[in-house]
């Protein structure tokens, strides 16, 4: 096994992609279309630091324009490099799709270690890396429009807005030419917890159907499930909140850069986020073991694994001793394509990327809108939604009068169903009806068609599908 070679990650996507494409019927020429990378832009731009000039190398790739503007995340590390990016961008071209998300893939990366920088240090770098993207039009609210991704988040996204305002003075939509900004700079409610929130949904939807939990060989609900998180970033930190909190869920393990937690009866989630600002890293947590060779937790046994770091952690190395039958792909392309074979081949369930962590630019999508439409989501309604159903209330109280103590309101119900629902409810509410949907486009082609026998496959035949469907509605 181990002297197959591994694929990189952009040949792994179009490994992926070309067994979907497989199974369709697109007319030779629109295929080659979709798959390739349209653009790829390099700069290499120099910043005074410390009294000498530094030089950084930035991307941005466009994979696909067929709908405008073209979207997807900055990376800042420093493994950044141009076929990653190229990756990540088409991911992000199926990603969109396959969530009805308007727009097209993009993806953008820095050359950068960030914590080598103090944050004066990274105000500059960002800034001048937005005006070398701005203005080339690659980062526009109708052309271009990046959003956090490793290594970035609210802070340098409400920098590039800056930059990108400073440039585009009379522009009355610059606020939209990045998401995933600080509320106060223009953002979204529920947007920091997005993409983990949206691993939630994805659990919860798959543990709807009785067929699918089957198939993965379990039954029942999250509640109690064992699962183990790889890196308790952003998105790895809320799925693993969100699950143990709300769902019941146990964290057995957790892995980050300095080795592994492991306790069976359940880490603390919260906890172990808290020590990780505190020291850097998990080493000498308390009530937990810890491996000093964290990847090796990857293979322990449990119910759920979710991969929510880097990508291409399982791969022809160790996938054959993978024991998790279901895991969810929080990060993009955490399992490489020899990999996938071997899951598949053992029975593995796998959630894939493009579905699992699409909560990120579903609530993008909502960011952007807001921000063309200049108004908070639920500012209008919110009141009006209120006074109407406290007219029921008063009238349902009024009859109780009537009828003496027969019935009577709890107070937890009144306090429920008079509350109109704010941005950040109406945002979970947005984000979950569209993991919901597109779970269950996705599982319609797993169980219909006998030549798909994953979810990853009927998610890429969804999206190109899409992608398809729209490049021919263009004449193309
Ligand atoms: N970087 C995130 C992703 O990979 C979010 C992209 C976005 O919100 O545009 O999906």
């Amino acid at each position: 096994m181990a002297d197959k070679p591994e694929p990189s990650f952009r040949e792994s996507v179009d490994l992926m992609f070309n067994r979907a494409v497989a199974l369709m019927d697109l007319p030779p020429g629109l295929e080659e279309k979709i798959r390739v990378c349209n653009a790829t832009y390099t700069v290499r731009f120099g910043v005074r630091l410390r009294g000498h000039i530094q030089t950084f190398t930035g991307y941005r790739s466009v994979h696909s324009e067929h709908m405008e503007p073209v979207k997807g995340g900055i990376r800042f590390a420093s493994s950044v490099h141009q076929d990653e990016v190229e990756a990540l961008a088409a991911l992000m071209t199926y990603k969109c799709a396959l969530v009805e998300a308007p727009f097209g893939g993009s993806k953008g990366g820095l050359r950068i270690d960030p914590r080598q920088y103090d944050e004066h240090e990274l105000e500059l770098i960002t800034r001048r890396f937005a005006y070398e993207l701005a203005k080339r039009d690659l980062i526009h609210p109708s052309q271009n429009v990046p959003a956090p991704d490793m290594g970035t988040g609210e802070r340098e996204m409400a920098w590039i807005a800056d930059q990108y305002a400073r440039m585009n003075t009379t522009d009355i939509n610059a606020r939209a030419c990045v998401t995933g900004k600080p509320l106060n700079a223009g953002g979204i409610a529920g947007r920091v917890e997005a993409t983990g929130r949206g691993v939630q949904y994805a659990l919860q939807e798959f543990f709807r159907h009785p067929e699918d939990i089957a198939k993965a060989g379990m039954d029942g609900s999250l509640d109690g499930k064992r699962v183990i998180v790889q890196g308790l970033g952003n998105v790895g930190y809320h799925a693993a909140k969100f699950l143990s909190e709300e769902d019941g869920s146990v964290i057995t393990g957790i892995i980050e850069r300095d080795g592994a937690l492991f306790n069976p009866k359940g880490l603390d989630v919260e906890a172990v986020h808290n020590w990780i600002v505190k020291h850097g890293g998990v080493t000498g947590f308390p009530d937990a073991s810890h491996m000093a060779e964290g990847a090796a937790v990857l293979e322990e046994e449990c119910d759920i694994l979710i991969p929510a770091a880097l990508e291409a952690v399982i791969n022809l190395s160790n996938a054959a001793r993978i024991k998790a039958p279901l895991i969810i792909e929080a990060a993009n392309g955490p399992i490489t394509a020899g990999a996938d074979d071997v899951l598949r081949e053992k029975g593995t369930v796998i959630i894939p990327d493009m579905y699992a962590n699409a909560g990120g630019v579903t609530v993008s999508y909502f960011e952007w809108v807001k921000n063309l439409s200049h108004i908070r989501f639920g500012r209008m309604q919110r009141r009006q939604e209120e006074s109407r159903h406290q007219l029921v209330i008063d009238e349902l109280e009024r009859l109780d009068r009537h009828m003496g103590d027969a019935w009577s309101m709890t107070p937890e119900f009144k306090g429920k169903y008079l509350r109109g629902a704010g941005e950040l409810e109406l945002v979970r509410s947005g984000l979950d009806d569209t993991m919901r949907i597109a779970y269950q486009s996705m599982r319609e082609v797993w169980h219909e068609r006998d030549d798909v026998d994953d979810l990853r496959t009927a998610a890429y035949l969804v999206s190109i599908g899409k992608v398809a469907a729209s490049y021919r509605a263009k004449g193309l």
